[in-house]
């Protein structure tokens, strides 16, 4: 049975997967209209930019967001951006840009020179420039950037009698080759540290500021050797060439690894590619007057209304989310440097204003001049989305439909998950704290490494990722943990950002945690902590403890169970007003896949207004039953075969009893038994040895003979292909007896509910019908059966027949199956199934590879092929109502929960989503927002 019960298909780890290098998509349509544009750059100077908010798909975030910002006047370093389009040309012409495109950087270069009033490679005054990629949808960390791009031998010295300060000068072109040579030159990172440490050691210095001018003029020489050794020539000095290679490096970091999983993990297409920003630097870094820094408009944890971020005096953007260093608060930037401070929260206030959300910004002050480098929509995590949209509402700022879209459907999911039963929680004493980065309560087996954590989760352990800092490669060990715990690092750090976005708990900059990554031990205090030991945390207060702590349900589950009153869970209200909010907007129905009346009671709770789906066969498997199923499945006469299902039906009848009455009167549509006979029975290789051992020991001659017999059955109802095989309607046409039962049982409960003076409302459906008259046959046995159990019962009660369709013959046919269906319900992992012709439970083994090769976008059981699968939906819709106008229509397979099908079942025109009872609040979300973008049939 768990072969055939959905589950989610496992993902391969597509970073593990063999990768062939990705090709870019063949002249996308971007290419040819952009090609037409004539114009790839554009530039953004002095208050005047050549583009705007609008222009993302071809600017970037980041592009677009510092063309608005200079439209508005804000204080913007100039430069211009090279637009998608060039990046997708560049591939579409075998890496290379077309002679037109370099002529019109050079002329950007020139402008941007006139602006600057500085020009490339001068000893005076040189203009150094950062490069910094920016696709339409932000993917922290994920592509490459480099800064100081211009300084060569003659700017280094420009740059050093510009700002009298030969150190940061030669620390600044230190950097710079490092950078370039490890993004543009591909030499590991490691052979310059290997150099710079040596620098350190000769000079006794123990940090990199203890280095002074001479130090970092070594470093400089020694990194200029290690470049000539490894790529056989001298570190380019032409600014303008290093540009050009900067750039060509952005472009081709779109199809690293990182930015590829990256794409999968949050569906963004391959084909879009990344604009190139090239900006005058300011510097952070050139004195204590100096200072860069990140934040956000709300805090993106929680949602409170409250300046977030962090600074730090004297440093490059770069060293605040990296990590390395532990910034500051934002609110101490007040005292530090006030003016710049003042000025930046009036800005940042514009900003949200402006676009209508949270801001997530960068920022830089030189000399104490604040300058702006990037304001973009701010990620937050589902708890926060939810506190800000019912924010922005209540300080009248928008309307609800509006607020409705700022929440991500699928981040509601985050508001569901388990907290630390606190008595529990209490117990330990907390060992450390860091910043609570993501909330959730997390706890897990510590392990120091991602590969780690994937080997781990493969065996279905709980593991929590430690570590001094995550990287962008960290980001498959991070999918799979509960948790993500760092010793270094900010709010913003990268782990922090990306555990936010991803919905992991993480608290991060845990600076008492001494983590040695190698030996795979961690100390705080005088403990330590091995691979394998248990930790916990909170990732909404930032406690860490060590050992295992048992969680329980969120305020929201708490509220629902009547465990926690309404008014005392301020995070309950607005998630409950929000979801009213949809439930205005929305024209789909939501139901629930729900077997269990406690199950469809918590789905009514979460706003479920009927059942989509009751996999009766679930019901099997209870307390007692299934040596009831199993006689019946041994039996090989009708008349022992009805003795056994004699024995089944009250058990049935009190399962659909309870879960009518969970349901209040909604519809609750009750399939017929699906999967093959064996699924009940032992396997086939078990039976084998306990008949062995039995036989050695000479064990009980009637246990050996009733064994010997299951043996036999299992045998005979072995098959070869069971998904295709005895299955569906063809049980209930093999053995009729099977079907009455099961419909004696779900109208004599709501014969019952009725009587009780109940509302029920039960939908009767068939699987896996492909011919009409399958449905025939099934559906005068249930008609039969509800006739003789009513006349029995003396009550009259409304029901419907109708089938599931999941066979494509089934949707090819759909106008004929109408004439015996009163309903539809789409099985769309089935007939996702049927159609790829891809076995639901084995597409994990070539998955990975496909989407690898780009055969396939997503998982088709995860998201709805529209193209195929998703057609034959739509051509049953049509065919259905063609016959039966009024045929209800709805779709019980996972897609039923998924936010993008649910925008595909809106527009083909389906009455209702089914889906599990926690997605229920999700699917509604996704309804509204179906509703909000789309038009039925368009
Ligand atoms: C389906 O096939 O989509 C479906 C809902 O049925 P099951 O998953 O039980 O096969
Ligand atoms: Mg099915």
């Amino acid at each position: 049975m768990a072969k055939k019960t959905a589950k989610p298909v496992k993902r391969v780890n597509p970073v593990k997967a063999a990768k062939p290098a990705p090709r870019p998509a063949k002249k996308p349509v971007a290419v040819k209209a952009a090609k037409a544009a004539k114009k790839y750059i554009y530039s953004f100077a002095d208050g005047k930019a050549e583009g705007d908010r609008t222009m993302k798909d071809i600017l970037g975030g980041k592009g677009s967001g510092l063309a608005e910002m200079t439209n508005a006047g804000l204080p913007v370093p100039p430069g211009f951006t090279i637009s998608t389009a060039a990046c997708n040309l560049w591939y579409a012409e075998g890496r290379r840009l077309p002679q037109a495109i370099e002529d019109e950087m050079t002329a950007h270069v020139r402008k941007l020179e006139q602006v600057a009033g500085s020009q490339f490679g001068s000893t005076s005054n040189p203009l150094l420039v950062s490069v910094r990629s920016g696709a339409k949808f932000s993917m922290p960390g994920m592509m490459d950037t480099i800064l100081n791009l211009g300084l060569n031998d003659a700017a280094v010295e420009g740059l050093k009698a510009r700002t009298s300060n030969g150190r940061f000068a030669y620390d600044s072109y230190r950097r710079f080759i490092q950078m370039f040579g490890n993004v543009v030159l591909e030499i590991p990172k490691e052979k310059f540290e290997h150099e710079f440490e040596a620098v350190k050691h000769a000079h006794r210095a123990k940090i990199d500021t203890d280095l002074g001018e001479d130090g970092l003029k070594e470093t400089v020489a020694r990194y200029q050797a290690l470049v000539r050794k490894e790529t056989g020539k001298p570190f380019p000095q032409d600014p303008v060439q290093q540009l050009k290679a900067a750039r060509d490096a952005v472009f081709r970091s779109w199809n690293n690894d990182r930015a590829i999983k990256y794409r999968r993990m949050y569906d963004i297409p391959d084909h879009i590619g990344t604009a190139v920003n090239v900006q005058k630097m300011v510097f952070g870094n050139s004195g204590e007057r100096s200072a860069t820094g990140v934040g956000f408009t709300r805090n993106p944890a929680t949602g409170e209304n409250r300046f977030f971020g962090e600074f730090l005096v004297n440093a490059q953007g770069e060293d605040v989310v990296a990590g390395v260093r532990t910034p500051r608060p934002i609110d101490e930037l007040k005292d530090v440097m006030p003016k710049a401070y003042k000025e930046l929260r009036a800005i940042t206030a514009r900003l949200e204003k402006h676009y209508n959300d949270i801001q997530d910004f960068e920022f830089t002050i030189e000399d104490e001049k604040l300058y702006m480098l990037q304001t973009r929509s701010g990620k937050r995590t589902g708890y926060a989305a939810v506190v800000i949209a019912t924010d922005f509402v209540a300080e009248k700022r928008m309307t609800p439909r509006d607020a409705l879209l700022l929440v991500e459907p699928a981040a509601l999911s985050q508001l569901l998950s388990p907290v630390f039963d606190p008595a529990e929680w209490k117990k330990l004493p907390v060992a450390t704290r860091g910043l609570p980065a993501s909330p959730g309560a997390a706890s897990g087996q510590v392990v120091f490494t991602s590969e780690h954590a994937v080997a781990w989760a493969e065996q279905g352990k709980k593991v929590l990722l430690v570590r001094k800092e995550t990287a962008p490669d960290d980001i498959h060990g991070m999918e799979v943990a509960q948790g993500i715990l760092t010793a270094t690092g900010g709010m913003t750090s990268h782990a922090a950002v990306v555990g936010r976005q991803m919905g992991r708990p993480s608290v991060v900059g845990a600076s008492a945690l001494r983590i040695d990554e190698k030996a795979k031990v961690c100390a705080v205090g005088d403990q330590t902590l091995k691979e394998g030991d248990w930790l916990s945390f909170d990732g909404l207060t930032g406690e860490v403890k060590i050992g295992k702590v048992a969680t329980r349900p969120s305020e929201i589950l708490q509220v629902l169970a009547g465990e926690m009153q309404p008014q005392q869970s301020d995070i309950y209200r607005r998630f409950s007003t929000l979801l009213g909010w949809a439930d205005k907007v929305r024209t789909l129905g939501i139901r629930a896949n729900a077997d269990q009346p406690d199950q469809s009671e918590l789905a009514y709770a979460f706003g479920a207004r009927g059942i989509g789906l009751c996999r009766t066969e679930h019901m099997f498997f209870g307390e007692g039953r299934i040596e009831k199923v199993q006689r019946m499945i041994l039996a090989d006469n009708e008349q022992d075969r009805r003795a056994a299902l004699a024995e089944l039906l009250p058990l049935q009848r009190g399962d659909f009893y309870g879960v009518f009455k969970a349901m209040h009167g909604e519809p609750v549509t009750i399939r017929t038994i699906d999967p093959p006979l064996h699924e009940f029975l032992p396997k086939r290789e078990d039976l084998m040895v306990d008949i062995a051992k039995l036989e050695a020991r000479g064990g009980d001659a009637a246990e050996l003979a009733g064994k010997k017999t299951l043996l036999h059955r299992v045998e005979q109802l072995h098959e070869f292909n069971p998904m295709l095989g005895h299955r569906g309607v063809r049980l209930g046409i093999t053995y009729p007896e099977i079907t009455e039962m099961q419909a004696r049982a779900i109208f004599e409960a709501a014969c019952q509910l009725a009587k009780e003076g109940l509302k029920v409302l039960p939908e009767v459906m068939i699987p896996l019908v492909g011919h009409v008259k399958e449905l025939r046959d099934q559906k005068l046995i249930v008609d039969r059966v509800a006739a003789e159990v009513m006349k029995e019962q003396q009550v009259r009660i409304k029901y419907l027949v109708g089938t599931m369709i999941e066979v494509p013959r089934g949707a090819v046919t759909a106008d004929e199956i109408a004439q015996e269906a009163q309903f539809f319900s789409f099985g769309t992992n089935d007939l996702t199934q049927m159609t790829f012709g891809f076995s639901r439970d084995d597409i994990g083994k070539f998955l990975g590879v496909y989407q690898e090769r780009k055969i396939l976008d997503r998982d088709p059981f995860q998201s709805i092929d529209t193209v195929g699968v998703g057609q034959l939906v739509a051509m049953a819709v049509e065919k259905g109502r063609r016959t039966r106008p009024d045929i209800k229509l709805g779709v019980c397979g996972e897609h039923g929960g998924d936010p993008s099908s649910i925008h595909f079942f809106h527009k083909v025109g389906l009455k209702y989503v089914s889906c599990s009872p926690y997605r229920v609040p999700v699917a509604r979300l996704a309804a509204a927002h179906a509703a909000l973008s789309v038009k039925v049939g368009d």
